[in-house]
C-alpha cells in the first residue's frame, strides 16, 4: 500500500488473497484517516466495505496466529495512529473480542475487516461457514456470509507445446482468447483419437526420460555407487500406465494412502501384461514431521526390489517438475481427507493435458466430477475414525485401479488405441477445462466481488 501511495495510486478495492495480507487493512484505514481527517470508525467502514478476502484453508495449522505481546511489540505505533488500544485492535482478530488472552488470528482479522469473504470451492465455502460461524453469533450457519468462487488454472500456461499445437489445429484460436467458452471445448471431440493418443504418449515418454535423469542426479548427489546410478536408466516404462502424485506433503493429503496394503499394490504394479507405475514428487513443510515421514516411507518403498522399477520419488518438487508430470501422466491421483482440501488445482492442470483424475470427492473435484469424467474414491463421506477411513478409502482406490482403470487403459483395439480411455480423456477435457479456468475465476471475482466493492468505496467515501 505504501509503494502504491508513493506512486500516487490509491486503490479502490483491495483483495486480501489469504490471511497473510490482512495487516493491509490496518494500513489502509490509517491512510484514509490521514488523508480525510476521518475518525477510525468512519475510515474503517469505508475500507472494510471495499476489501475482499479469500480464505484458502480449513486446516488450523495453515492460519497464522500471533500472541498479544508480539502484536504489542510490532503494532504499538500503528494502534496509536489508529487511536486504538492494543486490545481494541486485537479484538478485530479475535473470535471472542472480549477474551484478552486470545491470540490475533490473521483469518479473523481479514474477515472482520472485509466486506466480502469467499472460499475457493463450493464445498470449502460451506466448510468455512461452519468454521467461522462464531463470528456471526446471531446468524444461522447457512446464512453466514461466506460465498464461493472456485479456483481455476491458466490452461495455456500449463499445457504442453504438443497439446497446444493440437488445440490450435482442432479447437481454433478461441481456446486461447475465450478459454471459458463451453462451445470451444466441445470441439475436443473432433480431435482424431490416434492423434490425441500419439501426442499424449509422446509426453509420457518425455516424462519418463525426465524422471530417469532426475533420479540419476539424486543418486549422484547422495553418493550412491555407480551400479545403482546406472539402474536409474532402467526405472519406469515409457508405455506403462503412469500415475502421478505431486503436491505439498501436508498430512491431510495422505501421500502414502496407496501403501496401506503393500502386497495388493505390488500385485497391481507388477502385472507383466498390464504394468502400472507411480511417480511421486513433493515437499513437506520444514516443521511438519509427519509430512517428512511420508516422504521417508515412499523413498523406502521405492527402494524395495518389487517396487524399484515401478515407483519413483522426485525431489525438489517445483513448477518445472510439476509441468513434466501434469503433461505426461495418464492418471492424476489425489487422496485428501475430506473436507480439508480447500480446492486443489493440480488436477485441473493435468486434465487439460489429457490426464484423468482419481480423487476423493473433496475441494474442486466434489463439484467437477460428473460420474464419467474421471473416478471418485468414495461418495463424499466424512469419518470420525481416521484409521478406519484410511482402510476404507485405500481399498476403494485399489478396487478402482484393479477393476476399472487398468482394464480400460489396456483395452486396445487392433490399432493399438484405448478407445474407451480416450473417450474419457475427451469427456474430462470438455467438461473441466472451460469451467476450472482462471479466466472464469477472474471474471467471477470481478463481477461478483470487485465491482460491488468498488461501488461501496465510491458511495461511502463520497461524503
Ligand atoms: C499446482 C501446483 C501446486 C498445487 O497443487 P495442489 O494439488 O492444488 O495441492 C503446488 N505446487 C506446484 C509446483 C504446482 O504447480
Amino acid at each position: 500500500l505504501r509503494a502504491l501511495k508513493a506512486l500516487g495510486i490509491e486503490p479502490t478495492v483491495c483483495h486480501m488473497n489469504e490471511g497473510h495480507a490482512a495487516f493491509l487493512a490496518a494500513e489502509r484505514i490509517r491512510q484514509v484517516m490521514e488523508r480525510s481527517g476521518a475518525g477510525f470508525a468512519e475510515a474503517k467502514a469505508v475500507v472494510a466495505a471495499s476489501n475482499v478476502f479469500t480464505t484458502h484453508t480449513p486446516v488450523p495449522a495453515g492460519i497464522d496466529v500471533f500472541p498479544p505481546d508480539l502484536v504489542e511489540r510490532y503494532f504499538a505505533p500503528c494502534c496509536a495512529q489508529l487511536g486504538l488500544s492494543r486490545d481494541q485492535f486485537m479484538a478485530f482478530g479475535r473470535q471472542n473480542p472480549a477474551d484478552p488472552n486470545e491470540p490475533l488470528s490473521m483469518a479473523v482479522l481479514a474477515i472482520r475487516l472485509s466486506g466480502a469473504t469467499n472460499g475457493v470451492s463450493a464445498l470449502h465455502a460451506r466448510v468455512s461457514q461452519r468454521m467461522w460461524a462464531g463470528l456471526w453469533p446471531d446468524v444461522p450457519v447457512d446464512d453466514v456470509p461466506i460465498t464461493s468462487i472456485t479456483n481455476g488454472v491458466h490452461v495455456r500456461g500449463w499445457l504442453s507445446q504438443d497439446m497446444a499445437g493440437l488445440f490450435d489445429a482442432y479447437l481454433g484460436p478461441r481456446w486461447v482468447s475465450h478459454p471459458a467458452d463451453q462451445s470451444v471445448w466441445e470441439r475436443v471431440e473432433q480431435i482424431p483419437d490416434a492423434e490425441l493418443w500419439r501426442t499424449h504418449e509422446r509426453r509420457r515418454e518425455r516424462l519418463v526420460g525426465f524422471a530417469r535423469r532426475r533420479l540419476r542426479m539424486q543418486l549422484e548427489q547422495r553418493g550412491a555407487p555407480p551400479a545403482e546410478r546406472e539402474q536409474a536408466e532402467e526405472v519406469l516404462d515409457p508405455k506403462a500406465l503412469t500415475i502421478g502424485f505431486a503436491r505439498r506433503f501436508a498430512t491431510y493429503k495422505r501421500a502414502t494412502l496407496l501403501f496401506t496394503d503393500p502386497g495388493r499394490l505390488s500385485r497391481i504394479l507388477s502385472d507383466r501384461d498390464r504394468p502400472v507405475q507411480i511417480i511421486f514428487a513433493g515437499k513437506a513443510h520444514p516443521a511438519d514431521q509427519e509430512g517428512k515421514d511420508f516422504i521417508r516411507r515412499i523413498v523406502h518403498f521405492a527402494r524395495q526390489p518389487e517396487f524399484r522399477h515401478r515407483i519413483v520419488f522426485l525431489e525438489d518438487y517445483d513448477i518445472k517438475v510439476g509441468r513434466y508430470l501434469y503433461q505426461g501422466v495418464d492418471v492424476w491421483l489425489n487422496t485428501p481427507r475430506r473436507p480439508l482440501e480447500a480446492s486443489g488445482t493440480s488436477g485441473m492442470k493435468a486434465t487439460a493435458n489429457g490426464a484423468i483424475n482419481i480423487s476423493i470427492l473433496d475441494g474442486w473435484w466434489d463439484e467437477a466430477y460428473d460420474g464419467t469424467n474421471g473416478w471418485a474414491i468414495g461418495r463424499g463421506e466424512e469419518y470420525q475414525d481416521t484409521g478406519y477411513q484410511d482402510q476404507i478409502e485405500s481399498q476403494a482406490l485399489y478396487q478402482i485401479l484393479e477393476s476399472e482403470v487398468v482394464p480400460m487403459f489396456y483395452a486396445r483395439g487392433r490399432d493399438g488405441l484405448p478407445r474407451e480411455w480416450i473417450r474419457r480423456m475427451k469427456h474430462a477435457m470438455r467438461t473441466i477445462c472451460p469451467v476450472f479456468s482462471a479466466y472464469r475465476m477472474v471474471r467471477e471475482y470481478t463481477e461478483r466481488l470487485y465491482i460491488p466493492a468498488g461501488q461501496q468505496w465510491e458511495r461511502l467515501g463520497a461524503d
